[in-house]
């Protein structure tokens, strides 16, 4: 069976890509392929922007709130076709239902936040701020956007952006993850029924060749970004260079601090599935446990117990509590780092390497894991695994745990679990990660608060959604007047 070949989408219309090359799009719980990717080329690209600069003028002078109804309505639609979306996520990424149900309502309420926009978009003004003289402080829409998205969150990510921009009076570029290309395929032909103006929005399929092209085009103004680090610095140096907009969130190495005075009961299940949701691959999995004093005597047997009791199997079944990492590239990637973890001498408790699924053999899967033992300068203790492992940082008392933290160079996110108020304002106020939970596994902020790094972990000042991301996508313009 010929597998279909994804599309993209420009001026209001799926045009077949220009790309010489395809990628095979996988299923991750079978290793089947389910679809070709098209690895684009400038010319897709040129052909994007030329679309989308030609939809601003008209677009920009579209009342905001005008705009804004454009996504009410799609709002609408996605709820429509809320399950659809969630299941093509779990086909291409991997990840469970409920996960990816999760998922999709982010997204969802990313659509929300930005209807906001006649709140959130407005500026301010003083008169006389000399006789006579008034001034006004006017935030207007700048251009052509573009964003480039990771493979961990087919959905929810693009939609940190994607709303606010356009919602703004800016026009917009999509480029996908080419490991996870139909999620958004799909969410654009939804898009497209909901009737934006030709333009406002557009899809790019491809890798690196699409991404430089992006970086290098003068009729781009700005560029989001999520992914890992080392392309962070790619996509916030390139933007440097020709003189583009930019925030490029990065990669992460999370740590989950427990006191000894946590509620262990109330707390665990959050852990779990702070460690191994999503099969560790998100930003905010946590990565380093580290048990403070004695907690560790009750926190590792039984967290090792908890893991062991996860059911792993294609992300559809309802029975499936972790799903396959994204590929067998990368499950080879963090099976290097669990080898590396017993060259460095730390101690195995659990070894997720030999696990089998019944009747799913080709699939990506890798098994919890987890390490004890491990010093803060292990590799396992200082790289991004991404993956469903472990490592256990012993601390002797609080101050060593946020030491631990604040080393990583990484500094995504850090959580406590803690009985203890002074404990916890003592850990928010001086560690350096930006999103922060407290009794909490994975600190995701919701739409309307920002996400986003510090250190390696975000290049760029203005995160993504939130209230700053207005900012983002505006340009202030003061105006200073006197009339005679
Ligand atoms: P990645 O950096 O490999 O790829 C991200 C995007 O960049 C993709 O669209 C890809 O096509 C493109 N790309 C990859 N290499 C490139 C290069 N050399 N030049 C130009 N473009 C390139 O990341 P990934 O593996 O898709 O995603 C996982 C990473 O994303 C992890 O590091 C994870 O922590 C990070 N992430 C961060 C956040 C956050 O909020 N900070 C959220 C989700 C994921």
């Amino acid at each position: 069976m010929s597998l279909i070949i994804l599309r993209n989408y420009i001026d209001g219309a799926w045009v077949a890509s220009k790309a010489s090359s395809l990628a095979d799009v996988r299923c991750p719980a079978t290793g089947e392929g389910i679809a070709r990717v098209p690895l684009g080329n400038r010319d897709d690209v040129d052909r994007a922007v030329a679309a989308a600069r030609a939809a601003f003028p008209e677009w920009r002078a579209t009342p905001p709130l005008s705009r804004a109804r454009y996504l009410f309505r799609l709002r609408d639609a996605f709820e429509t076709h809320f399950e659809d979306i969630a299941r093509t996520l779990v086909r291409e990424q991997g990840k469970t239902l409920d996960e990816s149900r999760g998922e999709v309502r982010r997204m969802i309420e990313n659509v929300e936040h930005a209807t906001g926009v006649t709140t959130m978009m407005t500026g301010y003004g003083l008169e006389d701020i000399a006789q006579g003289v008034d001034c006004s402080a006017e935030p207007q829409p700048v251009g052509v956007f573009a964003a480039i998205a990771p493979y961990n969150f087919p959905a929810m990510v693009p939609w940190w952006f994607l709303p606010y921009a356009i919602v703004c009076g800016n026009t917009f570029i999509l480029k996908p993850s080419e490991q996870v290309p139909m999620t958004q395929t799909r969410v654009f032909e939804i898009m497209d029924d909901v009737g934006l103006p030709e333009g406002v929005v557009n899809l790019v399929h491809g890798s690196r060749d699409v991404v430089t092209a992006m970086l290098e085009h003068p009729g781009i103004a700005g560029i989001s970004f999520v992914g890992s680090t080392p392309t962070a610095r790619v996509i916030y140096e390139g933007c440097g260079r020709t003189g583009k907009r930019v925030q490029a969130l990065g990669g992460a190495k999370n740590c989950l601090v427990v006191m000894p005075d946590a509620d262990l009961a109330a707390g665990l299940p959050s852990m779990i599935t702070s460690f191994f949701g999503c099969a560790g691959q998100r930003c905010l999995s946590g990565s380093i446990l580290v048990p403070v004093g004695e907690a560790a005597d009750r926190l590792v047997g039984a967290f090792t117990q908890a893991a062991r009791r996860l059911r792993l199997g294609d992300g559809l079944a309802e029975t499936t509590t972790m799903g396959p990492l994204v590929s067998a590239a990368h499950r080879e990637r963090v099976r290097g780092f669990i080898a590396k973890g017993l060259a460095e001498g730390a101690e195995l408790l659990l070894d997720g390497r030999d696990c089998r699924v019944e009747g799913l053999e080709g699939g990506y899967f890798l098994g919890p894991t987890i390490f004890d033992r491990v010093t803060p300068e292990m590799s396992i203790a200082r790289e991004e695994i991404f993956g469903p492992v472990v490592s256990i940082v012993r601390a002797a008392d609080l101050d060593a745990a946020i030491e631990l933290v604040n080393s990583r160079g990484f500094a995504n996110a850090a959580c406590l679990y803690t009985g203890s108020g002074a404990a916890a304002r003592d850990f928010k106020y001086r560690v350096t990660p930006s999103m922060v939970g407290i009794n909490i596994g994975i600190a995701a902020p919701m739409a309307f608060f920002p996400f986003g790094g510090a250190g390696h972990s975000m290049f760029g000042d203005t995160k993504g959604h939130g209230r700053e991301i207005f900012r983002f996508y505006t340009d202030t313009k003061v105006v200073i007047s006197r009339w005679f």
